[in-house]
């Protein structure tokens, strides 16, 4: 068949719209399907039947709270019909996390990562080896496993799997899906991490505010600076960026970044700049690979405490960041920004250069100062991401592979 007729792919749209609502709402009701989708109660009992019988939702009796009356009927996703590893690699180490088709959490570990030996290759060794071991941990065969969602900081490809610069591996690309095609049947994918922080901080500010949600920043502080924007569109689908927003440049001829330009807003504000400038180092040294928190800690303790260079090391930070999002609410509209990742924690120490420097721009001057807020735990928040996103879709190719599976046995009789 060449092209598939248009009731088929009706019936794959109407598919994946019950799908989101599960996912969106949780178990649902036949009315409440219906309600969430606005498809016509028999469209609903349709497709609900042919997901059923393709082993893709189940329907489970629920008592009402009164306990009289009859048994509502909620229908939800099989948790059995495929699974999903979740990889979030960051400086220091790699978790994984194995979750079932209804995103539930059923294994999780976490392993270090040596800081002397960084190559690629030893790294990949690592991934293959643990990928292994989460399946064999849960008794569960490779093909069961639907996809491998993985994320990273730093420029990941538009369209591959493929890590062109990250903080950690610096220009030696890595392509996943190559690695794993091999021994994984799974499709993989792979994020930015902060594109995944703004896609759940956006689903979690809709959530809150319905269709006065228009546009968020989630900044993230840490070694490396990273910042997403999430949009709603006019059909109130959700826009993601991840700008290199860390390597934009806020001092022309300024200290030396890990990237190996000059003046980046990272070089100022990342954990190794901070510590740079608390200690009086020249701006060219060569930034530390690593800088465990517990340094930073220390600098924040004592600014906290009066002493005035490390007050200056974090508002220098802060007036690079602030620089920096006022260049971004420039170019965009002004939008709120959710400042998170292990740097949030120095928000008492980093306002002041941040306020300072969002006042120096005319947008700012004009329209007032964005709203600022911390989210402090941003592991969350990439673990979110990675679900919505990848639960999302995998909830397509399940549809569309279950078409095609009808097709073959329609054209078969
Ligand atoms: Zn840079």
């Amino acid at each position: 068949m060449l092209a598939k007729s248009s009731t088929e792919l009706v019936r794959q749209k109407n598919s994946v719209l019950v799908l989101t609502a599960l996912r969106r709402h949780g178990p649902l009701a036949h009315t409440e399907l219906s309600d969430f989708t606005r498809l016509s109660s028999a469209t609903v009992s349709v497709i609900t039947a042919d997901l059923e019988r393709a082993q893709i939702i189940e329907k489970a009796e629920q008592q009402a709270a009164s306990g009289r009356g009859r048994p509502r009927v909620l229908f939800s996703q099989r948790r059995d019909c495929g699974y999903l590893i979740v990889v979030i690699i960051s400086s220091d180490a790699v978790q994984y996390s194995l979750v079932d088709y209804a995103g539930r959490l059923i294994d999780r570990f976490t392993e270090e990562r040596p800081q002397e030996v960084s190559g690629v290759g030893s790294f990949v060794a690592a991934l293959r080896e643990a990928l292994d071991r989460i399946v064999a941990r849960s008794r569960l065969s490779r093909d069961k496993v639907l996809m491998i969602s993985i994320s990273s900081k730093g420029l990941v490809d538009a369209s591959e799997p493929i890590l062109r610069w990250s903080p950690i591996f610096g220009r030696d690309e890595i392509d996943f899906a190559a690695v794993l095609r091999e021994d994984w049947p799974a499709k993989v994918i792979l994020g930015n991490e902060t594109l995944l922080v703004a896609a759940a901080v956006g689903r979690q500010e809709e959530n809150a505010r319905g269709a006065g949600f228009r546009a968020l920043a989630a900044l993230s502080l840490g070694h490396s600076i990273g910042l997403g924007i999430v949009r709603r569109g006019a059909e109130g689908d959700h826009q993601i960026s991840a700008p290199n927003f860390g390597h934009m440049l806020h001092l022309p001829g300024g200290g030396l970044c890990r990237c190996g330009a000059r003046g980046c807003i990272e070089a100022y504000a990342g954990f190794y700049a901070i510590l740079r400038s608390a200690f009086d180092v020249p701006l060219d040294t060569i930034p530390a690979k690593f800088v465990p928190i517990s340094e930073l800690d220390k600098i924040a303790t004592s600014a906290r405490q009066g002493n005035r260079r490390n007050i200056l090391a974090f508002r220098q930070a802060g007036l690079a960041l602030g620089n920096g999002l006022s260049r971004m609410l420039s170019l965009h509209e002004s939008m709120p920004i959710a400042i998170t990742g292990p740097g949030a924690r120095y928000y008492d120490l980093l306002l002041e250069g941040i306020s300072e420097g969002l006042a120096e721009s005319h947008v700012v001057r004009m329209e007032g100062m964005p709203e600022l807020r911390v989210i402090v735990d941003e592991q969350t928040l990439v673990f979110e991401g990675h679900l919505n996103r990848a639960l999302s879709i995998i909830d397509n190719d399940i549809v569309r592979r279950g078409a095609s599976v009808a097709e073959l046995r329609d054209e078969a009789v």
